[in-house]
């Protein structure tokens, strides 16, 4: 405290470290498995690494780059969305190159946010939507994706959508596919969202990290439904779709308008980052289909390991159609409380997972939820998965 107040100021009274750092380091500090925060224990690609190598060697990127990113990854990107997605964008004014997604995040909220503006998010929500909206200044709505005991997914109800929209309702913060229940919304769930921001003059901001890590289904991008160009935030990353989430490069495709409004926040939270890296991306991406389905086979058979496991460790397993996390319930434990088994669980068997329970509003709808990530190596997730079966001994 000075002058009488607290140091940390009232939008983020509240926000203590995020789960993803307190659990990574119990892990290293009880030297468990981790297969709490996501970050894959392989690194991405050699070549990718090399592209970045060469580029601090040339000299490329070591000094600021321009502030809307390399010209060689905004086009790179340009064309990734309208090779992949039949979306078009102008490298010049539709393409802003982030600090990962996360800064993309923050900045769409700094930037299309008043205070009071209320922001729907859907439940359990990625940690970092709640301080974004909250350093804004706007309000969260969440709207709860539950889960379906018979299906083992998570549902979206779009009547509870729909009822969430009030004349506050600047935007909707959607993301698909779903960290950290897996759910990837199908064409006609994202239809439907696309009807009701139009009937109701809504901003949407995606965030689509996981675009490229779908095992069921398809990834759709919300801003390819009617109407939809002009009010859509794409968001996308580098980390997961190409193992190197420690290069934080990210980035927004958007219409010219919404990107210079996202562009006039990002200018002054990092001005730019990661120089030498943007030009290995700008490489990453157009990598030929076979390394994107490689991949996504490897991370099913990964999926399939791990939720085998944990189903016959006695967790209730929710089956992910995307991203690399599972979402388990501990019910079948006898115990009720995600964060005190977390904290408990190194001590007990050597493993960290994370408690779904701090995504949510509703102290109620995740008390019991585990979240488990697949994106390590195989020999990792069996011995992970042999102490878990400790567990109901
Ligand atoms: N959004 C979601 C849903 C995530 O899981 C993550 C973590 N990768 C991010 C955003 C942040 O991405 P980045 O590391 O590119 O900032
Ligand atoms: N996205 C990662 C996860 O959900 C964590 C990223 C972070 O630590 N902020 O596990």
């Amino acid at each position: 405290m000075t002058q009488g107040r607290p140091l940390l100021n009232r939008r983020l009274a509240g926000f203590g470290t995020t789960i993803f750092a307190e659990m990574s380091a119990l892990a290293v500090r009880t030297g468990s498995l981790n297969l709490g925060q996501g970050f894959p224990d392989t690194d991405g690609p050699d070549e990718i690494r090399e592209a970045a190598v060469r580029a601090l060697r040339d000299g490329r990127g070591n000094q600021y780059p321009p502030g809307p990113g390399v010209p060689e990854l905004r086009t790179a990107i340009a064309d990734h969305q309208l090779r992949r997605y039949g979306l078009t964008h102008d490298p010049d004014t539709e393409v802003l190159v982030t600090a990962g997604a996360t800064e993309a995040i923050a900045a769409a909220m700094l930037a299309l946010l008043e205070p009071g503006d209320e922001v729907i998010a859907l439940e359990p929500y990625y940690d970092s939507y709640a301080a974004c909206i909250a350093m804004a200044g706007g309000t969260r709505v969440p709207v709860t994706l539950r889960p379906d005991r018979d299906t083992k997914t998570f549902r979206l109800d779009l009547g509870e959508l729909r009822a969430a929209v009030t004349p506050r309702t600047r935007l909707i913060l959607l993301n698909t596919p779903h960290n950290p229940t897996g759910t990837v919304l199908t064409r006609e769930e994202l239809a439907a969202v696309a009807t009701l921001a139009c009937e109701r003059d809504l901003l949407v901001v995606t965030d689509e990290v996981y675009e490229h890590l779908v095992f069921e289904g398809e990834h759709i991008p919300l801003a390819s439904f009617p109407g939809m160009r002009e009010r859509t935030v794409s968001i996308s990353s580098a980390g997961k779709t190409f193992s190197f989430t420690g290069w934080k490069v990210g980035w927004v495709t958007a219409s010219a308008p919404l990107v210079s409004a996202v562009r006039t926040a990002k200018q002054y939270l990092t001005y730019v980052s990661a120089g030498p890296f943007q030009y290995a991306i700008a490489e990453a991406l157009r990598l030929p289909d076979s390394y994107f389905e490689n991949f996504r086979s490897d991370l099913r058979r990964k999926r399939d390991l791990l939720g085998d496991g944990l189903r016959a460790a006695g967790f209730e397993v929710y089956r992910p159609r995307g991203t690399y996390f599972i979402t388990t319930d501990i019910t079948p434990f006898g115990e009720k409380d995600a964060y005190a088994f977390c904290r408990a669980l190194p001590e007990r068997c050597g493993v960290v997972a994370i408690p779904n329970s701090v995504f949510y509003d509703d102290p109620d709808a995740g008390r019991s939820q585990v979240r488990f990530t697949f994106c390590k190596k195989d020999d990792v997730l069996r011995e992970a998965v042999d102490r878990l079966r400790g567990l109901a001994s």
